[in-house]
This record gives structure tokens, C-alpha cells and sequence, in this order.
């Protein structure tokens, strides 16, 4: 078993992410009222203000956040591309994007302020997950848009450590560089983590050659149990930290040397938590929307956004790190990739965290959604570790038995199980794509 290394509890703006609460309150409101000025020179929320008889002096507590619209993706979509751009095009410093493959991409823009706030931003959660400005950083977040790739070079830069922009692709060559210079820290998906761990364990490659000691992990879903699988598989550990372009993209919250849960960096931005359906806040603690309202944004301002992404913002007081910032809770699933299944409500974290109880299946796996009579059908495809791969049926049935068992647990349902040849599932190189949903093609 490889050991983990530990961290330092170390703070990059203390000045910021340990303010006493009531000034940080007040930080807010005077920063949200100055968002609502930027927002009211774009044509879309001028529109809105108007019809509501809001104006930036409508916003004198942290109550008054609740009378402005929230904005969703369709509404920057209709304003695309650059209908929220609240600076001259001459004043703009960088243009990022979505991540998605296909179609237009959702833009985003920053001043060269909004740029330097984001270097801090992601030196902030780099800084507590253990980079010193001594260490090199291999980043294998793709460049081309995906704000994980500069978002995060700019931190580096910040914190003054060496920096590889390597970009997504190409594992090989991953590995190599990792043996060749030797980074402490890697920075990509958990699912290409998982692929470069493949071939790090199952090639030819000594642990001892490569010098990894953190990976900084973003941009998609992942498990607990995904994280023990990666930290135990490598000896490294691991960071969670969250974002979405819309709102200036990784930065936004991050985990601490003690990891319970990402904190928020409130100085920068309003976190809410909301039930989907009524769109009324969900009591403290519970799980719902969360709604993002970045403050300090000049080129691209936003107010209210609905992330579809599902967690929980806790609500226990402070952080032995020192920090006064709320936290919140690994993300748990999108509203939009919910299943409901026989009417019971599913998320694929859930199927994720069952699998990763047992330990002779691999971390490959695919969720595949049918509709072959009026009903909901998931199969769950999955790899055996090539170790326990067996040609005894009674063997690969009881591994069946188990992992139906587990999924019972987490979701109370029972999904069909196929386990299949190790190395056969696809593998990612950026955001993985693990649920297929073939209902529409099957009804
Ligand atoms: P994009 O800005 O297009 O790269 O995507 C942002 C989205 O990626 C977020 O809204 C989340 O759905 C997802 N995401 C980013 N970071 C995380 C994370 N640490 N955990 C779970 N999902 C994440
Ligand atoms: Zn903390």
C-alpha cells in the first residue's frame, strides 16, 4: 500500500477567506450591489429590472438577493454569444467557453482584473491542497476553451510553482512526462486520472520512477469512494475543487487540508441552495440547486445562476482550518442527469459509490438507460479487475450478487448487472460520459 502524503493547513488570502462573518456579510452587500449596477447595462436584465423596479439601492442586505431573477444557460443562449458582456469588447482580456464537444460552445469573458482575481481564486484551493511554489504541475486539462486549462495555469503561475500545460490526450505521452520531469502535482478529470492510473499500474511502469504527490480534480462528478480507489492505486492525494464557466469557471469553492467539504469563497461569491420545482430556498443542511451569484465579475456579470448542479451547503460553523467561509458538499448529481427509474429518483454518484465498495471490479463503468416496455430499465456494465476475472459462473454470479446488493443499498433499486472483459469500456480524456441514454431511440 502506498502511503498518502499529509498537508500543512496553509491559507492563501487570509485576509479574505478567514474574515469575521459579519464583515464578510457586509462585503457581500456592498459587492452585490455593485453586480446589480454592472447588470443593469445589459439589455437583458435592464429588461428585468425594469418590470421588477429594481435598482442597485433595491439591495441593502443579504435578504434583497432573493428579489433578483435568476439567469439560466437558455438565457445566455439567447443572448449568444456575447449578449452579457457588460465592458467594451476593446477592454476584454481573455474569452473561455464550455466544455462540451459539440455545438456552440456557452462563451465567457474577462477584464484583466477578472483575470487576476481568478489567479487567486486557484491559488487559493492549490494552495490548501498542498502546492509550495518549490513543486512542478503537469496539467492535463484540455486548453482550447475549458476554463480548467488557463484557469488553472494562471493559479500555478500565481503561486509560482513550475508548470507543464500539457493539455488532455495522449496517455503515453502523459506518463512519460511525468517520468521525465518529475511533477509532484497533477491536474485533470477524475476519469482521466483513472485512465493515466490504468497505465501507470497495468504498463510497465515502476511507481517509484514518477514523483506525483497531489492530483487537483474538477469539471465532473466523482465519488468518495473514487477518491480512495485513485489515492490508495497511486500513494497521491486528492483535491476536490468547483466551477462552471458561466461564473469564471475553477475557483469558485475548494477543499481545505481537512476535506470536509469544498469551501466557498464568499468574498467572491453568494451561494444558494434551491428546490428545483418551487424555486424556494431549501431548509439548512438539506440537499437542492445550487445557485451561483458571482460578485466581482466586470466583463461577464451573472446574477442568480442555476447550475443544475445538486448539493448541500453545511451549515455547522467553522472550519478547524480557520477559514469563516461556508462549505458544500461534493456535487451529487444535475438536475439534468437525474433517472428516475420506476419512479424512484437516481443519480449516477449513487451507482457510483455502490460499485466502489467492492473490490474486483475495476473503476470502468457504464450506465446504460432503456425503456423496453413502459418501464425504465438500467443496466450497469462493468469491468472486473483482470485478477478476478473468472471463468467459473458461480464465481462471476455471487460477484453479480454483491454488486446488486450494493446498488440496492444506495439506491433502493435493483438494475441489471453485466460484467464485461477488463479494458473494454471506454475511456476518458476529459469529462467522462458514463450514462447512455438510449430510451428515446428504444420508445
Ligand atoms: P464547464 O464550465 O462547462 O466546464 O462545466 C461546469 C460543470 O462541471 C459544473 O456545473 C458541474 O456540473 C461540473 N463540475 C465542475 N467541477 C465539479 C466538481 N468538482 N464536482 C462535480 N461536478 C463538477
Ligand atoms: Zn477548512
Amino acid at each position: 500500500m502506498n502511503t498518502i502524503p499529509v498537508v500543512e493547513n496553509r491559507i492563501w488570502q487570509p485576509e479574505f477567506e478567514c474574515m469575521e462573518r459579519s464583515q464578510l456579510e457586509a462585503l457581500q452587500v456592498s459587492r452585490l450591489k455593485e453586480a446589480v449596477a454592472r447588470c443593469s447595462t445589459l439589455p437583458f436584465y435592464k429588461e428585468k429590472f425594469k418590470e421588477q423596479g429594481i435598482t442597485p439601492d433595491s439591495i441593502n442586505s443579504l435578504a434583497d438577493l432573493r428579489k433578483l431573477p435568476f439567469t439560466l444557460k437558455a438565457d445566455l443562449r439567447d443572448n449568444y454569444p456575447l449578449g452579457f458582456l457588460a465592458i467594451p469588447k476593446s477592454q476584454v482580456s481573455r474569452y473561455q467557453g464550455t466544455s462540451g464537444t459539440t455545438g456552440k460552445p456557452t462563451w465567457t469573458a474577462y477584464s484583466a482584473s477578472d483575470v487576476e482575481r481568478w489567479a487567486d481564486l486557484c491559488a487559493r484551493f492549490l494552495v490548501s491542497g498542498g502546492l509550495t511554489p518549490e513543486m512542478t504541475v503537469q496539467i492535463s486539462f484540455g486548453f482550447g476553451l475549458f476554463t480548467g486549462g488557463f484557469g488553472l495555469h494562471n493559479g500555478i503561475q500565481r503561486v509560482g510553482a513550475g508548470i507543464i500545460p500539457l493539455s488532455s490526450g495522449n496517455s503515453a505521452r502523459q506518463v512519460m512526462t511525468m517520468q521525465d520531469l518529475q511533477p509532484e502535482v497533477l491536474i485533470c478529470t477524475p476519469s482521466y486520472a483513472l485512465k493515466l492510473m490504468d497505465d501507470i499500474l497495468k504498463g510497465d511502469i515502476e511507481r517509484s520512477s514518477i514523483a506525483l504527490q497531489h492530483a487537483h480534480f474538477g469539471g465532473e462528478p466523482w465519488t468518495e469512494e473514487m477518491r480512495e480507489r485513485i489515492e490508495s492505486g497511486l500513494g497521491i492525494r486528492c483535491w476536490n475543487n468547483y466551477g462552471m464557466a458561466e461564473c469564471g469557471g475553477p475557483g469558485i469553492a475548494g477543499e481545505c487540508a481537512y476535506r470536509n467539504g469544498m469551501h466557498i469563497q464568499e468574498d467572491q461569491y453568494i451561494f444558494e441552495v434551491i428546490d428545483p420545482d418551487t424555486l424556494e430556498p431549501v431548509a439548512p443542511g438539506e440537499k437542492g440547486e445550487i445557485v451561483v451569484t458571482p460578485l466581482c465579475r466586470e466583463a461577464f456579470p451573472i446574477l442568480r445562476y442555476r447550475t443544475r448542479d445538486i448539493g448541500i451547503i453545511y451549515d455547522d460553523g467553522d472550519c478547524p482550518c480557520g477559514r469563516t467561509t461556508r462549505r458544500m458538499s461534493r456535487i451529487l448529481g444535475r438536475t439534468d442527469d437525474m433517472l428516475i427509474v420506476r419512479g424512484v429518483n437516481v443519480f449516477p454518484s449513487q451507482i457510483e459509490t455502490a460499485l466502489m465498495q467492492i473490490k474486483d471490479v475495476s473503476p470502468h463503468y457504464m450506465i446504460e438507460v432503456t425503456r423496453p416496455k413502459a418501464l425504465d430499465e438500467i443496466t450497469v456494465y462493468i469491468e472486473m479487475e483482470p485478477e478476478f476475472f473468472s471463468d467459473s459462473m458461480r464465481e462471476m454470479q455471487e460477484i453479480k450478487q454483491r454488486i446488486d446488493t450494493a446498488i440496492f443499498g444506495t439506491t433502493g433499486l435493483h438494475m441489471k448487472i453485466e460484467l464485461v472483459n477488463p479494458n473494454t469500456l471506454e475511456r476518458f480524456e476529459g469529462k467522462a460520459r458514463r450514462v447512455k441514454d438510449l430510451r428515446k431511440l428504444v420508445d
